[in-house]
């Protein structure tokens, strides 16, 4: 590990989405969005569905992150996660369609589909933002 720096490294039951060394990471976790830099103190935290970013000089690197865990170490971020996407591999128009349906669902759902409806409209939305971030830049 080069001194200074951070492996991120991003894993989902799909494999390997991210693992590189960074400067800075920052995440949305359960109890809000945290910041690591390197030679931060150890933690563990859930997360939340959110966007997480990460610095390597002068770049910023964009992901979509759906529930899981981060473990925070002092040279490393692993990030272990339900669902994971670099900004790039964002399908918009899946993201929209998927809004689409949760939208509907939430119409006419009783209680346990309503949570779930709205978990997906809060990804697809996430995905949508995260992708919109991307074609501004
Ligand atoms: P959908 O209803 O479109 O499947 P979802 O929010 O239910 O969306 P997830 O359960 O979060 O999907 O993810 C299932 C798999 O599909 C994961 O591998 C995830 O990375 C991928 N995925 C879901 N939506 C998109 C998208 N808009 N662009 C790229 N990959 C996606």
């Amino acid at each position: 590990m080069a001194e200074g720096k951070l492996l991120l490294e991003i894993v989902t039951p799909q494999g390997l989405v991210f693992s590189e060394e960074v400067d800075e990471v920052t995440a949305t976790g359960s109890e809000g969005e945290f910041g690591v830099l390197p030679e931060h103190v150890p933690f563990i935290t859930t997360l939340k569905i959110g966007i997480l970013t990460c610095r390597k000089g002068s770049e910023t690197k964009f992901f979509f992150v759906s529930w899981g865990y981060a473990e925070v170490g002092h040279d490393k971020v692993m990030i272990l996660a339900d669902s994971a996407e670099r900004s790039e591999d964002i399908d918009v128009e899946r993201a929209r369609a998927a809004m689409k349906r949760a939208e509907e669902r939430m119409k006419k759902a009783e209680e346990i589909d309503f949570k779930r409806a709205e978990a997906a409209l809060e990804r697809a939305m996430t995905r949508t933002q995260i992708a919109e971030i991307r074609r501004m830049r």
